[in-house]
């Protein structure tokens, strides 16, 4: 039995709030996937729906360590006393660290983790197979496309690990994203993000074939339609597909000598708490890696 606990943070970022998902095992134990932000009246939902349903919170999973995913599992768990499971290379505080291929059981649950590093280096998703139910956090969402940006993002990786949920979980029955309504057609969803991908990627490298380009360039092209103010998100989705592109030797750059203009400035690195507010600003930052700080244009051009 599970039930989509819906944190009350909602942003441009997380779309109606984190889901944190509460999964009854029917031998008076629960798992908890994703507590989301630390925010007491969630946490207080999640420890009345275990109660609800006269279960003992036993574990706390986390798909990775965002700030709207994770912070809450500190709390939760010491309100409950449930243990903390993280991918290995997880920054947040864990008692188990998951590996591939690990399994977490009890009652009638078998919850299997598939590393699916791409939107994190962190992320690991989880297959729980009574209910042939995908739990994604942020791979893949109810609605709408993932955030994909370096530093700690890696296109490549992402595309691998919709590919890997497409062969080898295809019997799921339902996506329980980390946003968003559950997914009840998993494998037309699995399809769509792959097309999107691979139509971005044709884009781009479209753009290129009709000369050198730096990103703030692409991105007034690709995203003319776009509302302006998803454009430093833009900027960065592009930086991981070029860099994807260029390590694997189709395009090649070159960085400029000039300092950046204001318009391009304002582009890469944006004062981020004014994209999103300054309450989201943590999360937008963590999430468009706001850390890799862009200093110079770099121009790309295609060789293949
Ligand atoms: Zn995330």
């Amino acid at each position: 039995m599970v039930t989509l606990v819906r944190a009350p943070n909602p942003s441009p970022m997380t779309l109606t709030g984190t889901n944190s998902y509460v999964i009854d095992c029917g031998n008076g134990e629960a798992i908890c996937i994703d507590p989301g932000p630390a925010i007491e009246t969630h946490v207080d939902t999640l420890v009345a729906e275990c109660a609800r349903t006269n279960s003992r919170l036993v574990w706390i999973c986390l798909t990775h360590g965002h700030p709207d995913h994770a912070p809450a599992a500190a709390l939760l768990r010491a309100h409950t006393g449930a243990k903390v499971a993280a991918a290995a290379s997880s920054g947040i505080a864990h008692d188990r660290a998951l590996h591939d291929g690990d399994t977490i059981a009890t009652g009638n649950v078998v919850l299997q983790t598939i590393a699916a590093p791409g939107h994190s280096s962190d992320h690991v998703v989880f297959y729980e197979g009574s209910e042939r139910a995908l739990f994604t956090g942020d791979v893949v969402l109810g609605e709408g496309y993932v955030v994909v940006a370096p530093p700690d993002g890696d296109m490549r990786a992402y595309v691998r690990t919709l590919q890997r949920l497409r062969a080898e979980f295809a019997q799921a029955q339902t996506i329980y994203g980390g946003h968003g309504e559950p997914v009840r057609d998993p494998r037309a969803k699995l399809d769509e993000y792959l097309e999107h991908r691979r139509v971005r990627e044709l884009e781009i490298v479209g753009a290129l074939k009709n000369g050198e380009r730096t990103v703030p360039e692409l991105v007034r092209s690709i995203y003319a339609r776009a509302d302006p103010k998803l454009w430093a998100a833009a900027a960065r989705q592009i930086l991981a597909y070029l860099i994807a592109l260029e390590r694997e030797g189709r395009v090649r750059s070159r960085e400029m000598k000039t300092p950046l203009e204001p318009r391009d400035e304002a582009l890469l690195n944006p004062p981020w708490s004014t994209v999103v507010g300054p309450e989201h600003a943590a999360i937008v930052e963590e999430e468009l890696g706001a850390d890799l700080r862009i200093d110079r244009l770099r121009v790309y051009t295609l060789i293949r």
